[in-house]
């Protein structure tokens, strides 16, 4: 998955333009940069790359999902429909505009089940976010028919999804708005980092605006520049944007060799009876960041997975008992730990969708076990890599169907 992983020569040069110049701010100085505009040039190429008419690079995923939510007029009261299933960050930004994330369940795609997203809309519904998660995509066809019956707007957290298409199209481009991450541990890495592509210039430049305290941008003077919006500091550095430069020249490779080694762990559990994998609405459109699978029950998988951990097969997450990644262990939503006061009102609606029981998620997420696929790894040792896990999921299979016989 992750693309610190290849980390070399391409990213030191390009960080090193910028310490030449020491112009480590992506606006202004337009004399002393002597052409080097790192953030300009990396959004260029998200805009190529990913075939959105806009993007624009924020200091984080996070930031990224907030400023959308900003340009997108989401605020005060909005319910926005979101998966049990993402990274905390999703609900975070959701609350960091005044809005009430509305948890709803995830099917066998692991990404919002358009059905669940259906039965939860109210007259308060702004918005429909899909986390295309591990890699891989929500069932956007859909989603946007949801979404164009109820005038709902439709943001994609495609934060993990760096890459992935859906019929054609690169996931974070299909919505009026898609988010990605440059975190470290995503596919393609600034250190920190983030973007919001959208194929809507209002949008875009409302983004521009809002991740720089509201500058117009218009001017040389950044003195003079007028604040049509209040905004924040959402901006990203040139040297974290040097970074990601280089590395979004290097995506395809990237996929490539991850779809090729996601390829070699699938055919090692792929014929094992019991073992069924997450469903792919478009299987040409994964990068293989992840192969994710589910055993018969919630007993096997929790064992499969501390068993894997223990003979030293690492990077299988059980996403069920992670404190990070799936409602069931985010307590602090649940009980409203906030260390500044929310509106009352706010708090209220969110602790009401938050405290609700979700079974169906809950079915399919503690069955699931999703399996991180590494760009280093040669032939031979993804295919012993492959055997290893074939061999506890036969070995844990067969005792509990003992066991149950
Ligand atoms: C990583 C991630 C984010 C947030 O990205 P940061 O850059 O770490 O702030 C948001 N959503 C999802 C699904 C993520 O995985």
């Amino acid at each position: 998955m992750p693309g610190y992983e290849l980390f070399g020569a391409e990213e030191r040069k390009e960080v090193n333009d910028v310490l030449e110049t020491g112009i480590l701010m992506r606006y202004g100085f337009d004399g002393a940069r002597q052409g080097i505009w790192k953030a300009k040039e990396l959004e260029h190429e998200l805009c190529k790359t990913f075939g959105a008419a806009h993007a624009q690079l924020l200091s984080s995923g996070t930031a990224a999902l907030t400023t959308a939510m900003a340009a997108l007029g989401i605020g005060a009261g909005d319910e926005i429909i979101m998966p049990t299933f993402t990274f905390v960050a999703s609900f975070e930004a959701v609350l960091s505009v005044g809005a009430i994330p509305v948890m709803v369940d995830v099917d066998d795609t692991l990404t919002l089940s358009p059905a669940a997203v259906e039965a939860a809309i109210t007259s308060k519904t702004k918005a429909v976010m899909p986390v295309h998660m591990c890699g891989s995509m929500s069932q956007m066809d859909e989603l946007q028919a949801i979404c164009a019956t109820h005038h709902l707007l439709l943001l994609e957290d495609a934060c993990q999804a760096i890459g992935a298409t859906y019929k054609g199209k690169c996931l974070g481009t299909i919505g009026d708005a898609g988010t990605f991450s440059f975190d470290f541990v995503k596919i393609i890495t600034c250190a920190e980092g983030g973007a919001v592509l959208t194929n809507n210039k209002d949008t875009y430049k409302k983004c521009e605006e809002y991740s720089d305290h509201g500058h117009d941008h218009l001017g040389k003077d950044r003195g003079a520049d007028l604040h049509p919006y209040l905004g924040y500091n959402y901006r990203i550095s040139e040297l974290h944007a040097a970074v990601g430069l280089a590395q979004v020249r290097k995506l395809k490779g990237f996929l490539e060799q991850q779809l090729h080694n996601h390829s070699i762990i699938y055919n090692a559990l792929k014929d094992i009876e019991g073992v069924t994998f997450r469903r792919i609405p478009d299987p040409k459109g994964d990068t293989g960041s992840f192969l994710s699978f589910f055993l018969p029950t919630e007993e096997m998988a929790r064992t499969a997975a501390t068993k894997m951990a223990t003979v030293g097969i690492g990077g299988n997450a059980y996403w069920y008992d992670n404190n990070w990644h799936y409602i069931r262990k985010w307590q602090h939503l649940q009980s409203g730990s906030w260390m500044n006061r929310l509106h009352d009102d706010q708090k209220q609606q969110v602790m009401h969708y938050t405290n609700q029981a979700f079974p169906v998620s809950d079915a399919i997420m503690s069955r699931c076990i999703s399996s991180s696929i590494s760009l280093l790894w040669d032939d031979a040792q993804a295919r012993e890599r492959g055997d290893k896990i074939a061999e506890v999921l036969k070995k844990v299979i067969a005792g509990h169907a003992v066991v149950n016989a």
